[in-house]
């Protein structure tokens, strides 16, 4: 498995519970998608996974490993991740890949590239010129740079129009598909079905449902009827 989650809990400042998972273990292969409403703690538990947040209570493993046992800078090389908004560094393309690899050469950044299926003509592009889906491409390319185990995407496509959606969804199924894990956060059941091979459904903190996306959509949860039911048809 890529993660496990044991008796892990997290709290507000408040004390209320915004988490807590008695045991989830995330496969090391394809794509599975974290869905749920907004609210559920979908970014919480995905934020667990680099360190960007730290759980009160349990034990979260990587790869084996207690995550707490990696410096978290060491793990986010391992664990890369994207965010919501793509974030631009000044200058281009290519000082952007640096910001994740400076040593890195020009040849090798085309590779990074080519993975996301931009050609090499984007090295020298200004960041801050690309469109979104171009500019979110390029921050999965630099996810990729420090060479990580496992990607996770929180809400990658949310800014993002229909087609540059669906190339988003397309380079993940291809990056997946040869061989680099993903965990992907969406509260939209129709991209769960377009890209899952696993769904994890989270409802007030709580894991309601795992298995298969088909399985999702019949299963018998009232809250889980209740979350569906509000998706837009
Ligand atoms: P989702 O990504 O599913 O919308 P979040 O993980 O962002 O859900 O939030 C889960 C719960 O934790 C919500 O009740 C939210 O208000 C709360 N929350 C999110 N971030 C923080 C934070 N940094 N500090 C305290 N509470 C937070
Ligand atoms: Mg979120």
């Amino acid at each position: 498995m890529a993660f496990e989650f044991k008796q892990v809990e997290v709290k507000g400042v408040d004390g209320r519970l915004r988490l807590a998972i008695r045991e989830l273990i995330i496969p090391e292969s394809g794509v599975t998608v974290i869905v749920g409403p907004s609210g559920a703690g979908k970014s919480t538990l995905l934020r667990l996974c680099n360190r960007l947040e730290v759980a009160d209570d349990g034990l979260i493993r990587f790869d084996g490993r207690p995550i707490d046992d990696t410096p978290p800078l060491d793990l986010r090389r391992s664990v890369g991740m994207v965010f919501q908004e793509p974030v631009r560094f000044a200058g281009t393309v290519l000082d952007n890949l640096r910001e994740a690899d400076f040593l890195i050469g020009p040849a090798a950044a085309e590779l990074l590239l080519d993975r996301v299926g931009l050609d090499g003509s984007f090295l020298t592009r200004l960041a801050d010129e690309l469109s979104g889906g171009e500019a979110q491409r390029m921050c999965i390319a630099r996810a990729l740079a420090t060479g990580p185990a496992v990607l996770l995407m929180d809400e990658p496509t949310s800014s993002l129009d229909p087609s540059a959606t669906r190339t988003i969804e397309d380079q993940a199924l291809a990056l997946a598909a040869a061989g680099m894990p993903i965990l992907w956060v969406t509260h939209d059941t129709a991209q769960m079905n377009r890209i899952a091979a696993h769904v994890v459904c989270l409802i007030d903190g709580a894991v309601t449902y795992r298995g298969s996306p088909a399985g999702l959509l019949t299963a018998p949860d009232p809250r889980i009827a209740a979350f569906l039911a509000e998706q837009p048809s």
